[in-house]
């Protein structure tokens, strides 16, 4: 058998599939995989429709959590947003009032089917919900274009009573840039990052206020630190909806940034409906705590994925493996 297709010693790589609490970007199942390293557990879970080229950094991202300790830390708490997907005002006012004490929420909009008043009423309901000293964001996905952004979050502005930012209400770098100098509300850039051919070019273009780094999309901690440092803007470091093991990279990456202004996008363990560790990174007070937890052994098998999905992951494991060690003797 040749190296790309040999199969993964089974005991070090699992696949997981936990059904999500709402529907969240789409899907209501999350499915990835663990691999097991000599410093740990990682992490591989590219949305299934990536293909392999775009899935790789996730597996940089995934070996290195498992190869490597994690870069010093220089605080031990992360202060966090709660996320709320596009539900209804009651159901937003739920999930803030039960976030663990988060001061900052992260509202989804845009979202296919729904039209703005749906939308303030979710803003309105999140508001009431934080009180006046919470910090509100919205993430359009990228769904506008620069004229309905910039007309919709005139009015999504008044309905929060202030957005703390909008995270890529438009797809291009030249769009963003043009949206942020169109409205007061500072512009955070998240898909033209972690989907972009070259990420600095949204501070180049001054395109955006913040940007959003997440670990697996753009390929480990390290990687992520090097990106900061040369894109100088204020970093919101995010997950990518994984278990604990993925989220704890993120905050990871949280806890060794020289500068955290922000809260960070790390709370989604809340919208998953189990996890592989028995204690979840979960927020106290607004903020998680800096640690690493383990898989645990009941847990994993509980989460494991069908027989289908398992060859299916498995099978990508290799593929990517294999892009992975010819990309690298290049
Ligand atoms: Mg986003």
């Amino acid at each position: 058998m040749s190296p790309a297709t040999s199969p993964p010693a089974t005991g070090d790589v699992v696949v997981w599939s936990i059904p999500l609490g709402t529907r969240f970007r789409g899907i209501t199942v999350r499915e990835g995989v663990l691999v097991r390293g000599a410093a740990g557990w990682g992490e591989f879970s590219p949305f299934t429709e990536y293909d392999d080229a775009e899935a790789l950094a996730w597996w940089r991202a995934a070996r290195e959590a498992a190869d490597d300790e994690w870069p010093a830390a220089v605080r031990d708490r992360i202060p966090v947003n709660v996320t709320v997907p596009a539900v209804d005002g009651p159901t937003a006012h739920r999930l803030v009032t039960g976030s663990g004490g988060c001061r900052t929420a992260k509202v989804k909009v845009a979202e296919p089917g729904q039209d703005v008043g749906q939308e303030i009423a979710r803003l309105e309901a999140v508001r009431d919900a934080l009180g006046p000293e919470g910090h509100i964001r919205v993430d359009a996905n990228a769904a506008w274009d620069v004229d309905t952004a910039v007309a919709r979050l005139r009015v999504l502005d008044r309905a929060a009573g202030g957005l703390e930012y909008a995270e890529q209400p438009v797809p291009t770098v030249a769009d963003l840039a043009a949206v942020r100098r169109a409205t007061h509300v500072p512009i955070a850039a998240d898909e033209s990052i972690r989907r972009a051919t070259d990420p600095l070019e949204v501070a180049r273009a001054e395109a955006a206020d913040v940007v959003v780094l997440k670990v697996q999309p753009l390929g480990g901690v390290r990687a992520c630190l090097r990106l900061a440092e040369q894109v100088g803007l204020p970093v919101v470091v995010s997950s990518a909806l994984e278990t604990s093991v993925g989220l704890a990279a993120g905050i990871a990456l949280a806890a060794a940034l020289p500068d955290l202004t922000h809260a960070c996008g790390l709370a989604t363990a809340q919208l998953l409906t189990a996890d592989v560790v028995a204690h979840p990174l979960l927020p106290v007070d607004g903020a998680i705590a800096v640690r690493r937890p383990l898989p645990e052994p009941g847990r994993l098998a509980a989460a494991e994925a069908s027989p289908e999905s398992r060859a299916w992951w498995l099978e990508r494991v290799n593929r990517v493996r294999g892009l992975d060690r010819t990309t690298a003797a290049r």
